[in-house]
């Protein structure tokens, strides 16, 4: 019976890429600022049987028969959240964070209303109305900058900006600005000209979650996120608003923009949440943070420029053009995945190269911070990694770095 048989009899093939690609999650140093590794009980969760059930519609109110365990996994996912956030209310539906955004944008604007929000290449999303993006597409965007000298968001600027172009919408968030959010001073600006703020906390869900980092619940009208990232709740998206604006993003999310939602996902959700609220993952959190400055001290003794000089959170963001002008973020990217460290290419603050190629490289520590990794690794993992980039190609520095970052990953395994 084909129903009884194990993945790795009936496919072979994804089986054997889905154990490689555990092999490559321990035997590597994952620094991609976005990504983490989730628990054995949120990968339970995830890979549960609540994938088969449809329940379109929200708990206690679905569109088919048999959702009583799926409106308490629902119901569990949302009462903990709030306990997170502190937000009013909490739909847990989205699929991604991209969905969570479309979830906030159908509910508020029509299309060809404004939009002002952070571009990509100074740290921004494609769902912030990048042209590749419905965003984009049919949103009138203007986006703004970070101050080019000192890499921080200039408020003032951003102020005269909105006065100038009208947003009906103001999106703060980012995927790689090193530095906390004035949320209070961005509610003030969206007040002034009238626009709904849109804090899209993605990157920082754990951090705030855990009081790491200042919350824009309470300043900003609606807070989007996603839950895999600084928190390990899995793949997923979350839109928290105030209750007035409820039962819009609520249809706005289903049916305005999805179907039944991924039980199975929000399940994750509730499990990784759960796990959230534990004083654990507090000290997670902080030693999130704390890793990501031992790294910044490191890169800037040894000669490495950062944007805004260091970091308030999880991520750093490297600007080689004045230390390694002969080296682009693409190159940097290379070099390090040939020593087993694996980052990514990004653009900096008045980048003349294309994306595909960058000056830059961002670096994050959520997944090594998750391994157990504390300080003391971290500032040798910052010195493999500048010797890297130092080496000019050197073979002897490779291996030689190459050893020690397959040394760090068997003492420090992820699932065992
Ligand atoms: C990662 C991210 C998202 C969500 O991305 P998905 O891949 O759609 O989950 C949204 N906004 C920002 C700023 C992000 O960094």
């Amino acid at each position: 019976m084909v129903f009884e048989q194990s993945l790795e009899q009936i496919d072979p093939d994804t089986s054997q890429a889905i154990d490689s690609e555990r092999n490559r999650q321990e035997s590597t140093l994952g620094m991609i600022a976005s990504e983490n590794h989730v628990s054995n009980a949120v990968l339970e969760a995830q890979g549960s049987l609540l994938t088969n059930k449809y329940a379109e519609g929200y708990p206690g109110n679905r569109y088919y028969g048999g959702c009583e365990h799926v409106d308490t996994v629902e119901r569990l996912a949302i009462e903990r959240a709030k306990k997170l956030f502190g937000a009013d209310h909490i739909n847990v539906q989205p699929h991604s964070g991209t969905q969570a955004n479309m979830g906030v944008y159908f509910s508020v604007l029509e299309p060809g209303d404004r939009i002002l929000s952070l571009s990509l290449s100074h740290g921004g999303h494609l769902s912030h109305g990048h042209t590749v993006n419905f965003s984009g597409q049919l949103y009138n965007v203007e986006q703004y900058e970070v101050d080019p000298e000192t890499g921080y968001i200039d408020y003032t600027e951003l102020e005269n900006q909105a006065r100038e172009f009208d947003p009906d919408l103001i999106v703060s968030g980012s995927s790689a600005y090193p530095r906390t959010f004035q949320y209070d001073r961005l509610a003030e600006i969206a007040n002034t000209v009238n626009a709904y703020h849109l804090a899209d906390i993605a990157h920082i869900t754990g951090l705030i979650a855990a009081d790491v980092h200042p919350s824009p619940v309470g300043d900003a009208d609606f807070v989007t996120g996603s839950t895999h990232k600084t928190i390990r709740a899995g793949r997923g998206g979350i839109i928290m608003c105030q209750q007035e604006h409820a039962d819009d993003v609520d249809s706005a999310v289903f049916p305005g923009s999805q179907g039944g939602p991924l039980m199975h996902n929000i399940a994750g959700k509730a499990a990784g949440f759960a796990e959230a609220l534990t004083d654990d993952f507090e000290a997670y959190a902080n030693q999130t943070v704390a890793n990501a400055k031992a790294l910044a001290e490191v890169f800037t003794e040894r000669g490495l420029s950062l944007v805004s000089d260091g970091t308030d959170k999880h991520l750093l963001l490297v600007d080689l053009r004045e230390s390694h002008p002969e080296i682009t973020g693409k190159e940097a990217e290379s070099l390090l995945s040939e020593v087993g460290i694996v980052v990514n290419k990004n653009t900096v603050p008045g980048e003349t190269r294309s994306p595909m190629v960058t000056s830059g490289i961002r670096i994050g520590t959520p997944a090594l911070t998750t391994r157990g990794f504390k300080e003391p690794e971290m500032q040798t993992i910052a010195g493999l990694i500048v010797d890297v980039l130092d080496s000019e190609g050197s073979r002897n520095v490779q291996t030689e770095v190459a050893e020690t970052v397959e040394q760090l990953c068997e003492e420090f395994p992820i699932y065992d």
